[in-house]
């Protein structure tokens, strides 16, 4: 059985929607998703920037994340009898989500085996044969074969096969080549 890694954020939980809301609610601000880039923040505003790292440090704030795509759930039930199915996720940006994250995971996936859960920094370390990521530095760093997750900050890249919902993502992996 061939193995597949799935990061969470913007892949199965859209953590930068909440990211957004919360930003807009905690300082009284009306920013939109296309004007929001994490990345900038610290530049953009940064009297705000502390407070807001401590907020999404807190330990309930990934816990109630919807998910990027509903059809994640059925598509890797699907997966997951084809497949080994592990979650990558780089928790160390954010060290106060682990539970959180560990229960979230839970509670949409639970047919998955929590011991294939893999909370890491780089994915590099992570030896399956395929990694979903959005992040194109994880891709590059990861040493089986990159899928991008299509998301506006990353349009720019083309040297990853690129997926945009997990529709896709399902066409791609099944069925199974033998
Ligand atoms: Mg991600």
């Amino acid at each position: 059985m061939k193995s597949i890694a799935v990061d969470m954020d913007q892949v199965l939980a859209d953590f930068l929607g909440k990211a957004l809301k919360a930003f807009n609610e905690r300082f009284n601000k009306n920013i939109s998703r296309e004007e929001f880039d994490i990345s900038k923040i610290e530049t953009l505003y940064p009297e705000l920037s502390n407070e807001f790292f401590l907020m999404i440090n807190e330990p309930d704030f990934f816990r109630d994340l919807e998910l990027e795509d509903v059809d994640a759930v059925p598509v890797l039930k699907e997966l997951n009898e084809h497949y080994e199915i592990y979650i990558a996720t780089a928790a160390m940006d954010v060290p106060g989500s682990f539970h959180a994250k560990y229960e979230w995971l839970l509670e949409y996936f639970p047919f998955l085996n929590p011991t294939h859960f893999i909370f890491c920094g780089d994915k590099k370390v992570v030896k399956a044969d395929y990694l979903i990521d959005d992040n194109i530095r994880q891709l590059q760093s990861f040493t089986g074969e990159g899928i991008l997750y299509s998301q506006p900050y990353n349009e720019q890249y083309t040297q990853f096969k690129r997926v945009y919902n997990w529709k896709e993502i399902k066409e791609l992996f099944l069925p199974v080549k033998q």
